[in-house]
């Protein structure tokens, strides 16, 4: 929309956004974000629109993923290493399954700010602001940890351009490189109960091979080498988002700087709410959550204004609808999608609908329920003769216990063990990987 401002958001309704009571300690901090450099160039959204656009054409995959909320006190290098490893090792299995390109796109470098179901928590009678997300406050249960603070806006920026500089090193480095990666993948089918999946890694082993007698090599195809790795999160935060938003002087459009892509929640995608607003003004492709309460006529509205030129890969649907609801909600959703012929990118989220509480007392995701949703949404695409373009996982590469199953058997009492999450539950590598194994396996049906 030609009239469209960084600043409209700010007369919207605006939900799950923290009132911050120094204003002119934000203010600060907003003259301060707007003066650094954006995190993400328009060429590369740009690029990654069209790579979306072919994922919802069946012409590559999407494979989106990492923390539910990433953390200060957990930041890594090594923390960042391992989960961008464990994304390689899933996409090289969902190549071989799907046979088409699979596009990369981190939870990252961005992923701070998270929406809750209530605004207030209460322990032992007391009761506390929830915790936002490091961006906006902190997790500690104290009244003064709760305070939003907007410097910490600063610290995400931060956080975020050191995590880009990394992933931006890993991509070309040599570290991408697909043997070594398909080595790592052979470690975990030597394990006595991953050894369903050794089958197909031995078919991997194999293809490389052929390809090397058959002269391809590092040295002359330079994609065995490098890798194309993209940054996303939900752009809940509006303030940071403002601040990072630039003019791209080639199409002279407004680039979100924060992140290649953001997505809209399930929580903040009121057509006429500030969340929205923002989004549909920026160049960037834009994912939108679609859970149980999400109206056709609302999708209606909402492609219309998000995507208003019909693009392809401009905006990817991110289906959350939990294990056993998919076939209750996505038809009628697929419906709207064809009644207005919009073009888009569905995606299954099998990890927002499955949050159960443990026995233990944790928040777990079944990893059985997990693959299930997912089963469920290649299912109904089928049926509909629609695309499923692509997976978005929680996950990290560090050996965690947040959700219970998989080959090594988490079981509720091992939640306990090493549940770090400041969020939701997350696949840890090994869960993960078996996944990208069961998915691939859909796939190459
Ligand atoms: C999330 O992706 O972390 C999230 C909160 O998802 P949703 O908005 O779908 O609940
Ligand atoms: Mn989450």
């Amino acid at each position: 929309m030609s009239d469209w401002q960084k600043t409209n958001w700010r007369s919207k309704p605006r939900v799950q956004m923290p009132d911050y009571t120094d204003q002119a300690a934000l203010q600060a901090v907003e003259a301060q974000l707007a003066k650094y450099p954006p995190l993400v160039f328009a060429g590369e959204s740009r690029r990654l629109k069209a790579q979306l656009g072919a994922a919802g054409r069946g012409e590559a995959f999407l494979l989106q993923g990492g923390d539910c909320a990433e953390s200060f006190e957990q930041f890594s290098a090594d923390g960042i290493r391992d989960t961008f490893k464990v994304m390689l090792q899933m996409a090289m299995v969902l190549t071989y399954g799907a046979k088409v390109p699979v596009v990369k796109v981190g939870r990252m470098a961005g992923q701070f700010a998270k929406p809750r179901s209530a605004p207030t928590e209460t322990v032992d009678g007391v009761e506390l602001p929830s915790y936002r997300g490091d961006i906006i406050n902190e997790l500690a249960f104290t009244p003064e940890a709760r305070i939003p603070d907007p410097r910490k806006m600063l610290q995400a920026y931060t956080q975020a351009a050191a995590t880009l500089n990394l992933i931006r090193a890993f991509s070309t480095g040599g570290y991408a490189d697909v043997h070594q990666v398909h080595a790592w993948t052979l470690g975990f089918t030597e394990g006595d109960k991953a050894e369903a999946y050794r089958d197909m890694a031995n078919r991997i082993t194999d293809t490389l091979d052929f390809m090397k007698a058959a002269g391809v090599t590092a040295d002359n195809a330079h994609t065995l080498q490098t890798v194309e790795f993209y940054t996303s999160h939900e752009g809940l935060l509006l303030e940071y988002e403002e601040a990072l938003t630039r003019l791209d002087s080639t199409s002279g459009k407004w680039l979100a700087g924060s992140g290649h892509m953001i997505w809209i929640g399930d929580r903040t995608r009121q057509p006429d709410g500030a969340h929205v607003e923002f989004c549909s003004g920026v160049l960037n492709p834009i994912g939108l959550k679609c859970g149980p309460t999400t109206t056709a006529d609302d999708l209606k509205v909402l492609m219309q204004k998000l995507n208003p030129e019909n693009e392809e890969g401009k905006l990817t649907l991110i289906a959350r609808f939990g294990a056993g609801k998919v076939a209750d909600h996505l038809p009628r959703l697929i419906q709207a999608v064809k009644d207005e012929g919009a073009n888009v990118t569905w995606v299954c989220d099998p990890m927002h609908g499955n949050t159960i509480k443990s026995a233990s007392g944790y928040k777990t995701r079944p990893f059985d329920s997990v693959l299930r949703e997912v089963r469920d949404f290649f299912g109904v695409h089928q049926a509909e003769g629609t695309i499923p373009g692509g997976v978005h996982f929680e996950m990290t590469g560090q050996d965690v216990t947040e959700c219970t199953g998989g080959v090594r058997e988490v079981t509720d009492e091992d939640l306990s063990d090493r549940y770090h999450t400041a969020c939701d539950p997350r696949l840890n590598a090994d869960q993960s990987l078996e996944l990208a194994f069961l998915v691939a396996e859909e796939l190459s049906r």
